[in-house]
This record gives C-alpha cells, sequence and structure tokens, in this order.
C-alpha cells in the first residue's frame, strides 16, 4: 500500500515536472494521446518497426535490425505527375521511403529485408479519403442511436481493416466517435487507415446532424447530455460560446480538424436543404479556437448562403457544395478556399424510404453534383475528393468504384492525383496536430511509406482500383505489408 502511495506521488511530480497537467487524459504510454501533444517529437506510431523511433538511427548498439523492403522492377505513378516512371526501383527503411532511383539499389547488410519483384507493375501511394465517417460507414441509421456502444465500435473496428485492405491508407473522418478506434490502430491493436479524426460532428439545435427525437426536447443548457452527445457522434450548439466549448473538447480529444454542419443536410431529419444553420460569430467561435490550435475548421455546406458565411466567418473547406452558384465558385477559387466534394451514388438515397423527405432531399443534392464538378474546374478550385458513404457496408465495399466515377470529370492520372498527392495536401491543412510527420499521398524520398503494388496501369485503366481484391497485389501502410499475394 506504501508503495502504491510512492509510486502515485512519484508519478505526479513526474508529471508535473514534464509540465503535464494530471488530468482525466489517456496516459503517456499511450500512442494515440499524441495525437493532442508533441507531434513533431513522437516517433511513428506502428508496432512494427521499433528501430524506426527517431534517435534510433544515431545509436549504433543493441537496436533491433530495421526492416527494409525493396521494391524491385516497379513503375512509379508518383501522386503528382499525370504519368508513370520507367521501371525503377523503390527502398523503404523502417516507416519512410528511403530512396527512388532508376537504377539499382543496395540494401543495407543490417538490416532485414524483403524484396519484392513488380515484374513492371505499378507502385502508387495508398488512397486517400478525404471524407469518411468511420463509425458511421456500417451500422443502419436506428441501430446507430439505438445500438450497444461495444458493437458500434467493433463493426467500425472490422470495416476500418476492410477499408485498408481496399487501399485506403488514410481517411479524413469529418464527424463520429473516432478518437478510439484511431488509437487502437495507431497502436497497432488491428489494422485500419491512418484516421484524421473531426470528433463529433458540430451542429445547431435541429441542424444536420441534430437527430433527436422531439421527445428529446426542450434542452435546458447546462442540462443531461442526449445519446448522440454521450456517443460523441454530435454535439449541438447554440451560440458561439457553446461552440466554442464544443470545438476545444474535441481539440483535446486529438482531433485534427473541427467540422460543423453550417446548412441543412439530406441524412438528418428535421433541417431543410435551404436552411442556413449557424450564424457567423457562432462560425467565427469555432475557427477561432481551431486556428488557435492551429488547425482549421471545414464545414458541410450545399448552398451559395452557407458557403459564403461560412468563407466570410474563415472557414477553409467546404464540405460536398453541390448547390453553389458562379458567384460562390468565384470566391472560394479568390480566397483559396478547399472544395471536398464527391459524386453521390445513387443507392445512398436508399438509405431512406423512397419518397421520403430525406429521399427527395437526396435526389435535389445529387442533381447538383455536375455542375459543382464543372465549376470547380471552370475556377481551378482546390478539390479534394471523398466519398461520404454512411450506413451501408455495400457500398463501402464500392470505395474504390466511387473514386473511378470521378472519370466523368477528370482524366484517370487527374482523379488518382486527387485521391493521393492532393488529397494529402488538404490533411497537411492540420499542422503540427497531425501525428504522423512525414508526407502523405507521394511516392518520394523522405515521404511516409504507404504503397500500393497495383496490377496493370491505373492512369490507362481506372477501373481498377474498383477491385482492389484483385488488382492491388501488395498493400503497404507506415512500413508494413498488411496485404501480399505475390508472396507464395
Ligand atoms: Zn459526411
Amino acid at each position: 500500500m506504501r508503495d502504491k502511495v510512492r509510486l502515485l506521488s512519484a508519478v505526479v511530480a513526474l508529471m508535473l515536472s514534464a509540465g503535464c497537467a494530471p488530468s482525466g487524459a489517456p496516459s503517456g504510454s499511450d500512442a494515440g494521446g499524441a495525437a493532442t501533444g508533441t507531434a513533431t517529437t513522437t516517433p511513428p506510431q506502428t508496432v512494427s518497426f521499433p528501430a524506426a523511433s527517431p534517435g534510433a538511427a544515431s545509436t549504433a548498439t543493441a537496436v533491433p535490425k530495421v526492416a527494409v523492403t525493396l521494391f524491385r522492377s516497379v513503375r512509379i505513378f508518383d501522386g503528382k505527375a499525370e504519368k508513370l516512371t520507367d521501371p525503377g526501383n523503390v527502398m523503404v527503411r523502417g516507416n519512410l521511403i528511403e530512396r527512388v532511383s532508376s537504377g539499382s539499389i543496395e540494401t543495407p547488410a543490417d538490416a532485414n529485408v524483403t524484396v519484392i519483384d513488380g515484374g513492371g507493375r505499378t507502385l502508387m501511394p495508398g488512397l486517400i479519403d478525404a471524407h469518411w465517417h468511420a463509425m458511421l460507414v456500417r451500422p443502419p441509421v436506428a441501430s446507430l442511436l439505438t445500438a450497444d456502444t461495444g458493437y458500434l465500435n467493433l463493426l467500425s473496428g472490422a470495416e476500418a481493416t476492410d477499408t485498408l485492405l481496399r487501399g485506403f491508407t488514410t481517411v479524413r473522418d469529418v464527424g463520429g466517435p473516432t478518437f478510439g478506434l484511431k488509437q487502437a490502430i495507431d497502436q497497432g491493436v488491428l489494422a485500419g487507415p491512418r484516421i484524421f479524426p473531426s470528433g463529433a460532428i458540430i451542429t445547431i439545435t435541429g441542424g444536420h446532424g441534430d437527430f433527436r427525437p422531439f421527445t428529446d426536447l426542450p434542452r435546458s443548457l447546462g442540462g443531461p447530455l442526449t445519446r448522440q452527445e454521450t456517443t460523441g457522434a454530435s454535439m449541438v450548439a447554440d451560440s458561439p460560446d457553446e461552440v466554442r466549448v464544443r470545438v476545444r473538447e474535441q481539440l483535446m480529444q486529438g482531433a485534427l480538424q473541427i467540422k460543423l454542419t453550417a446548412g441543412g443536410g439530406v441524412a438528418s431529419p428535421h433541417s431543410p436543404l435551404d436552411a442556413s444553420t449557424f450564424t457567423e460569430p457562432e462560425l467565427r467561435a469555432a475557427v477561432e479556437a481551431a486556428e488557435n490550435w492551429g488547425t482549421y475548421v471545414t464545414v458541410h455546406a450545399y448552398t451559395p448562403a452557407a458557403i459564403k458565411r461560412a468563407i466570410a466567418a474563415g472557414v477553409k473547406c467546404i464540405e460536398h457544395g453541390q448547390l453553389m452558384d458562379e458567384s460562390t465558385a468565384k470566391l472560394m477559387a479568390e480566397r483559396g478556399i478547399w472544395l471536398s466534394i464527391q459524386p453521390f451514388p445513387d443507392e445512398l438515397a436508399d438509405a431512406f424510404p423512397r419518397g421520403s423527405e430525406q429521399w427527395q432531399k437526396a435526389q435535389e443534392v445529387f442533381a447538383g453534383t455536375n455542375t459543382a464538378y464543372t465549376l470547380a474546374k471552370k475556377y481551378k478550385i482546390k478539390t479534394a475528393w471523398g466519398t461520404d458513404i454512411l450506413f451501408s457496408p455495400g457500398l463501402a465495399r464500392q470505395q474504390g468504384a466511387l473514386l473511378a466515377e470521378l472519370i466523368n470529370w477528370y482524366t484517370p492520372a487527374e482523379a488518382l492525383i486527387m485521391a493521393t498527392g492532393t488529397n494529402a495536401q488538404l490533411l497537411a491543412m492540420s499542422g503540427k496536430r497531425s501525428p504522423y510527420p512525414g508526407k502523405l499521398g507521394v511516392v518520394e524520398e523522405g515521404a511516409l511509406a504507404d504503397l500500393l503494388l497495383v496490377d496493370g496501369n491505373p492512369l490507362a485503366d481506372i477501373k481498377l482500383v474498383a477491385d482492389p481484391a484483385k488488382n492491388f497485389v501488395l498493400i503497404m501502410k507506415d512500413g508494413k505489408i498488411y496485404k501480399n499475394t505475390l508472396s507464395h
């Protein structure tokens, strides 16, 4: 007993001397906790290669052998250029791409070397989905509000593994309680993509993301939280002060960007599509809190009014934008605002009863997709791609097929650059809050080793990404191979 007391006081003293507040936050041994802390000095969060941690390279003694993977004879799509290179070689050491060369590469003698003979196949960056909801993909909408949270977490874990095995090595999660899932993946408890979480979607009373039944009304300020809030799915905020609290709570838990809903939405039961929800001061409170923390706010918005108000408040990214008009597109381009958009699949509407209000709203939004992409191209808006798959394991299996749909507006090369190098630029807006120091979405020396080996040339046939089980013969994330059908 006395020993325990002594240990406890030693821990508290250590925390105080290290400048840490002894709060209820996860302990220092928790790798996922790095999301809120010292990102630049945090070792890459993998359990695979201990020697990849900073400092290991400078101490030669008694260090376990570093893992090296040499890809021989691969043509490279680097996530930037619209063409493949001639056959060359790529060496991964630890979790980084160390060398890219058209000539042969010597492998180090002091490493565990795996050689992959690419046989002229295409090596490309892992795919990035810029609009994902890791917790909301599999469960039907009704069970999300009623099912046991342990069950929902396990569903999302299984989905995360499948997501990675579809070649998506990173997802930008724009709403849902994904902090625990991210922590488990980063610790190597289960296989899944890197997650850039937003935490709870922040909405106004009745706005997009407010799924409360009327029986939960009226809410008294400071009163008990409802189911959607206690699970961390969405938070209701109705004043700049409330917004500030909810935003800071997400940041405290490791949100890498903040997501608000600035206008009405399809899936939510109460918000009309044409509604603008947060006021400009409310949006500005979120922007100020996020920027003070070193990151940014993105908003769900379809209409010109909602988009323009968000931009006026300092928001840096618009999710969707399907109902935008010419002047909105022009404004976005002038201000360098990101558009994170997707061609919604028709099946998404089928999550709702045919003819229902939500189904009707879906038709209205879907009809705007072509206009939005045409305007984005015309004004050269910085454009990211993400699926926004919700409540449908069937659609999740089509994640790559949905990417291939971009050929309605872009060349295969343009579409694949968007889903790799360009999406990574949007992720980089999280700055030092990202727990993954290093470049994502590109094949270049020094970048993080998230790689796919594709049986064929996706720049010639983008449909290859629609069937990852067959065509992605090797999937690597953070230097670790998760799938390899070339080896016997
Ligand atoms: Zn969404």
